[in-house]
């Protein structure tokens, strides 16, 4: 497996082309996609295509230059379906591209395919798609995580060397801890949501996944950066890449409590591994509390849902892809919803419909605002004193395919430690550091402060490198 730094260097120095490399991918996504099913569509003329005009033109003209890629599919590519693993997009293309896949084919980069995630990123383990399930890639008998399970996958089966997943609760961190690779979410504003399809627009963004931490940076300078399309993007400028790995040491908040009888032993101990070795590489730890904890879940859930039911609205059936018969337009909309969208999603509506009816909507979504105020004001009084906060990234180990398939409560429960830096809207960055002796990784997760990526990727950068994995 060669990482995407590597490529780079064998692309510059023309080793290889981009032709024979995207036919290598091509090559291994064959074989092991019938077992897999990590993409939704791929695009493998389309990718030759690209690759033999991409040969035409200076590699040092470009910082991606013929490096394949896979996106998840709730981002927009020209001419490419959409379908975020749905039946009610069923058929559509989408008619521009996401900021994002702009800035990264400006660099040289070529899109692949699209992978596989729970419908409209609802989920934690891609079981809840229209495509079928996507398997772990150390275990296929087991779930991969999600909901950008695909584009994890992906990354550990080496069908691409690096990925783009969206995290609206942990489902980029998620999905790379479950398989073992390097998950990034920038803070909220960093990277442009243009293009993303939106689940809860207040929680949601892009973030890269790959083999280690310094491809994850390289695509996070790339993809980050101001853009007047998405409103909620900051102007601040984004860090440079050579700036960013400095072993620069690091004041460490461990929130010791939150290390309950409910998180598998291994992971704990892993977990305790990962402080001495910090403290071995000189950083400070600092012992914190984070109250709210908790509360975390049960926001998330409201917050997030609430904005479903308004974002979800524009599937009707009239505007994009699937649409089913009706007598009227009332019972085309009807149909189409009921036809269109799977349980899980329906769920979510449900949920978040009630959440914002009249009478409950104090009770519940304002009240969740409100927590959601203290968490972070937490957080902010938590990072005058330190520089990063770590936690495991997942309480378990990924569960066999359909286990809590019945009982999502259960399956919501393994996004304990990540929704936090969703509600926050900070940074956080999720690394293998161990295999357990059943064989999956087991990973930490590092916040940062607002803005502060270098940190996160500097520090777990030294983590990932003398963990030696
Ligand atoms: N697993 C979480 C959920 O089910 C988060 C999903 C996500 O980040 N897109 O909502």
């Amino acid at each position: 497996m060669k990482t995407v730094l590597e490529l780079i260097n064998l692309l510059k120095k023309k080793e290889i082309t981009p032709y024979e490399l995207v036919s290598e991918y091509i090559q291994t996504i064959e074989e092991k996609e019938p077992i897999y099913n990590a993409f939704i569509n791929v695009y493998k003329e389309e990718a030759l295509e690209r690759a033999i005009e991409l040969s035409k033109k200076n590699p040092e003209d470009y910082l991606l230059y013929g490096i394949p890629i896979a996106i998840k599919d709730n981002i927009a590519v020209e001419n490419m379906e959409l379908t975020c693993a749905s039946r009610i997009l069923l058929g559509f293309k989408s008619p521009y591209s996401a900021t994002v896949i702009k800035r990264l084919l400006n660099e040289g980069a070529i899109i692949i395919g699209k992978t596989n995630l729970d419908e409209f990123a609802m989920g934690c383990s891609t079981e809840f798609s229209y495509f079928g399930a996507t398997r772990n890639a150390i275990n296929p008998e087991y779930v991969a995580g999600g909901s950008s399970g695909g584009s994890a996958v992906a990354v550990k089966l080496n069908e691409v060397p690096i990925a783009l997943g969206s995290d609206t609760g942990g489902s980029i961190r998620q999905p790379s801890a479950f398989n073992g690779v390097v998950g990034l979410k920038p803070t909220y504003g960093r990277v442009s949501r243009y293009g993303l399809v939106a689940f809860a627009s207040s929680l949601d963004q892009i973030g890269p996944i790959g083999l280690t931490v310094k491809d994850v940076a390289l695509i996070y300078t790339i993809i980050a950066g101001y853009d007047p399309k998405d409103s909620t993007s900051v102007n601040i400028e984004v860090d440079k890449f050579e700036e960013i790995f400095k072993d620069r040491k690091y004041k460490i908040g461990v929130p010791k409590e939150i290390i309950t009888e409910d998180v598998e032993k291994e992971i704990k101990d892993g977990f305790y591994w990962s402080i001495n070795k910090f403290i071995e590489l000189g950083h400070q730890i600092v012992d914190i509390k984070l109250n709210y904890l908790n509360y975390a879940l049960g926001v998330y859930h409201i917050i997030s849902s609430s904005e479903v039911s308004s974002n979800l609205l524009r599937f009707d059936g009239i505007r994009y892809g699937y649409r089913a018969d009706g007598k009227n337009l009332e019972e085309v909309y009807i149909n189409t919803r009921s036809e269109g969208f799977g349980d899980e999603v329906k769920r979510r509506i449900l949920i978040g419909t009630f959440c914002l009816s009249y009478g409950y909507y104090d009770e519940y979504y304002i009240k969740a605002s409100k927590v959601r105020r203290l968490i972070k004001e937490e957080f902010l009084k938590i990072f005058e004193n330190v520089d990063v906060i770590i936690t495991p990234t997942v309480p378990v180990f990924p569960w066999k395919i359909g286990e809590k398939i019945e009982d999502p409560m259960k399956m919501y429960l393994a996004d304990i430690y990540t929704v936090i830096a969703n509600l926050v809207g900070i940074p956080a960055i999720s690394i293998p550091i161990k295999i357990a002796s059943n064989g999956f990784p087991i990973s930490i997760q590092i916040m940062g402060n607002y803005f502060k990526e270098r940190d996160i990727l500097d520090l777990a950068n030294q983590i990932f490198t003398s963990s030696n994995l």
